[in-house]
């Protein structure tokens, strides 16, 4: 149900502040006493008679991509009875206070939609902008674009990858192809295939500089396993920074040469393979998004086909389904030995059900390129309790609490904590879950992964909250039975919330699905 409600978080309706309108319009529109019901985001403005003597309507949904320094604006649109632009009012903005502020004060800006007609205002011109606050102007104005139908609006860096951008790399090469992938670029000779190059800007990694973001590439070998070097083919951060970095990146590119598993395990504010003396704000924003496009390319890689890998993840999966629900699966043997397998496939494979998986799938859905085995664990380990009240992923196949289980049978000596204590903590859990399903119901945008450990399975030490929640857990569970499962796990909780279910369909279902359906239709018609 919360999945769903997670699709339905508005991305195409925006409701405005009647009153807020009114007073605005009432500046420019003076008849105008009264906003009424919005048709597509437009509001008619009607006068004592119910005239409309104009309309408004808001910069978002449209805008809501496109960001300035820091976040997005909103601005409000005012018509006249002709539509014609009336004026263009500020309503809010996410992005850094001092550039909204100058921007407020800049009636030059403000002034250059009037007298536009609507037809007009989707024209991608080139618009004034304030300086000093440039990123922010422009963004705003690149939202008024973009309400009115101009594409690519969100794109600071519209040219396409060319050849020549990456010919030092890949000198023989003669053609770029674009991969299913926003942002992943194949080069080839003739049908041979060179390497992948990666580009931030389409992929949507936007670390920020100083000021702003830059357009990285990342050239990768035919195997995609070593990085050739980098480039910039862009950046809105500030100079000089941006040109000190360049100028490193271009006679010292400490990144060629290395492999992407060595890239991924660098401290972005001390890389070793990219220091910029007095630039470190845009020097961790390179290697910061230099390390995003890698991580997202050894994702992709894992997406490939179905493959022995996928088989042999498919078949511990069943197995631990089975020995989740048999009798076979209660041995001690058994349990130590698949702990094992567990472990070794949580290394291996990095695949586990977390929170910030389920959430992602919920707002995003998971397509067609979602890796199949991962689906089947989900699957597996949403239904099966569902339907058996037996939680198999938590009792055999999560790797985290595999470990935890090997970690606990090294020890002989086993503490427990005070019943009080106890008590208490057995709570953080679904405090814990609450939490995370609030945040993620207000559209908060917070990186999930790191209220669980499990990122560390896939990624390795590389996220400072992930890999802490990691070791402390595992360390814990030497001593105390489980001690993340029982007093750190959301994604656990949500488990054992499912095995409450009767196994057999009840009144309780029949509402929950009636509720789904009718969300569900909201939602998607
Ligand atoms: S409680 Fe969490 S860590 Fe423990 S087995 Fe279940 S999902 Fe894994």
């Amino acid at each position: 149900m919360a999945l769903v409600c997670l699709r339905a978080l508005p991305d195409d309706v925006v409701q405005l502040d009647r009153a807020v309108v009114l007073s605005h319009a009432k500046q420019v529109l003076p008849d105008v006493v009264s906003v009424g019901d919005p048709t597509d985001g437009l509001y008619p403005l009607k006068d004592e008679t119910g005239e409309s003597v104009g309309w408004a309507i808001s910069t978002l949904p449209q805008a809501q991509k496109i960001q300035g320094y820091s976040g997005p604006s909103e601005l409000l649109v005012i018509f006249d009875k002709d539509r014609k632009v009336k004026a263009v009012k500020f309503l809010a903005s996410s992005d850094t206070d001092g550039h909204v502020e100058k921007v407020r004060r800049d009636g030059k800006f403000w002034s250059q939609w009037n007298g536009k007609s609507e037809s007009s205002l989707g024209a991608a011109v080139s618009p004034i902008v304030v300086s000093g606050a440039t990123l922010t102007s422009e963004a705003m104005a690149r939202g008024v674009a973009a309400r009115f139908g101009a594409e690519g609006m969100d794109q600071w860096f519209p040219a396409p990858l060319a050849m020549a951008d990456v010919k030092k790399w890949f000198p023989d090469g003669d053609r770029i192809s674009s991969n299913k992938n926003e942002g992943f670029y194949g080069v080839w000779k003739g049908k041979e295939s060179m390497g992948t190059v990666l580009r931030s800007s389409r992929m949507g990694v936007s670390a920020r500089g100083y000021n702003g973001t830059s357009d990285v590439i990342v050239a990768l070998d035919r195997d995609g396993k070593k990085v050739l070097g980098i480039g910039f083919l862009g950046s809105r951060d500030n100079e000089p920074y941006v040109s000190s970095v360049k100028e490193e990146v271009k006679y010292a590119d400490g990144f060629a040469g290395k492999s992407v598993k060595e890239i991924l395990l660098e401290d972005t504010w001390v890389s070793p393979s990219l220091f910029t003396s007095g630039a470190s704000y845009t020097n961790h924003a390179v290697v910061e998004s230099v390390r995003e496009m890698l991580s997202r390319h050894i994702t992709d890689e894992k997406k490939g086909g179905f493959s022995w890998k996928s088989a042999l993840a498919i078949s511990w999966i069943l197995l631990g389904v089975f020995f989740g629900i048999s009798k076979a699966g209660g041995k001690k043997s058994i349990r130590y030995g698949f702990a094992v397998v567990s472990v070794a496939a949580g290394v291996g494979l990095g695949w586990m059900v977390s929170q910030d998986q389920l959430l992602g799938w919920g707002a995003n859905g998971f397509g067609a390129g979602a890796i199949l085995p991962l689906v089947v664990l989900t699957a597996a380990a949403l239904m099966v309790p569902a339907f058996t009240g037996k939680n198999v992923y938590c009792n055999r196949i999560c790797p985290h609490g595999a470990a935890q289980t090997l970690a606990g049978g090294l020890v002989k000596k086993r503490f427990h904590l005070p019943s009080k204590l106890h008590a208490m903590l057995v709570r953080l859990p679904w405090a814990t879950l609450v939490v995370i399903w609030l945040l993620a119901l207000m559209g908060s945008g917070l990186p999930f992964a790191y209220f669980e450990p499990f990122e560390t399975w896939s990624s390795g030490f590389v996220a400072f909250i992930p890999a802490a929640i990691f070791t402390i857990g595992l360390v814990a569970a030497f001593f105390l039975p489980q001690a993340y499962c029982h007093y750190g796990c959301p994604t656990g909780a949500m488990l054992r919330f499912l095995t409450q279910s009767p196994s057999s369909w009840t009144r309780r279902d029949t509402i929950a699905g009636v509720l789904i359906l009718v969300v569900s239709l909201y939602v998607f018609l």
